[in-house]
């Protein structure tokens, strides 16, 4: 089973996709593994992207793809993989489709975990950490004892400048209008499962297990 699992940050999808390659047998294919594997083994295409990081520049379109094809290929993706962070705009989904198309695959189900945005932004601003051992928190989630101390150490709690709803809005906006349209490319190619993201952990998981199985 050939899947692509999508979802803004904040709506679960590390948890879920650690759920399907449990139940499907399928090696996670995250894009940012998959690049740090192929610059330590010096693989031709992570020669040529660690030249690009190295360099503060962004990697092409052309590079990313070669890192998923040669990932793609390796004998633990014969009976499936699970892709994820990848691919992020609509023209890397259409280099995407042309890769498996040929290497004679095709991809069988999107999962998109939908969540709303305030929602995301509560649980994405909601974190707290401790100055003193580092322990974190979340208001809503995991909750300190007395608002504003650690429970283990008595230290105060912080909360990170890049947790604040500005620059959280921000990532979340950016990523709204990147994969909007990479979510319409999909629904037409009749791939696309929606799930809610904002229900209990445990069933979207079942939510998700149940619609690959259909
Ligand atoms: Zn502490």
């Amino acid at each position: 089973m050939n899947i692509l699992i999508m979802g803004p940050p904040g709506a679960g999808k590390g948890t879920q996709a650690e759920v399907i390659i449990g139940e499907f047998g399928i090696p996670h294919i995250s894009t940012g593994d998959a690049f740090r594997l192929a610059i330590k083994q010096g693989t031709p295409v992570g020669i040529k992207a660690k030249e690009y990081i190295d360099q503060g520049l962004l990697v092409p379109d052309d590079v990313t793809v070669g890192i998923v094809r040669e990932r793609l290929q390796q004998s633990d993706c014969e009976k499936g993989f699970l892709l994820d962070g990848f691919p992020r705009t609509l023209s890397q989904a259409e280099a995407l489709d042309q890769l498996l198309t040929e290497l004679g695959r095709k991809l069988d189900h999107v999962v998109n975990l939908k969540v709303d945005r305030d929602k995301l932004l509560a649980r994405l601003t909601g974190r707290r950490i401790c100055k003193s051992c580092g322990s974190t928190y979340h208001v809503l989630f995991n909750p300190p004892k007395q608002e504003g101390v650690c429970d283990k150490c008595g230290g105060e709690l912080y909360q990170r400048s890049d947790d604040n709803e500005e620059s959280v809005g921000t990532r979340l906006d950016e990523y709204i209008t990147k994969t909007a349209p990479l979510l319409n490319f999909y629904e037409q190619q009749g791939l696309l499962r929606e799930v809610d993201g904002e229900l209990e952990i445990d069933t979207v998981s079942q939510e998700i297990v149940s619609l690959l199985r259909g």
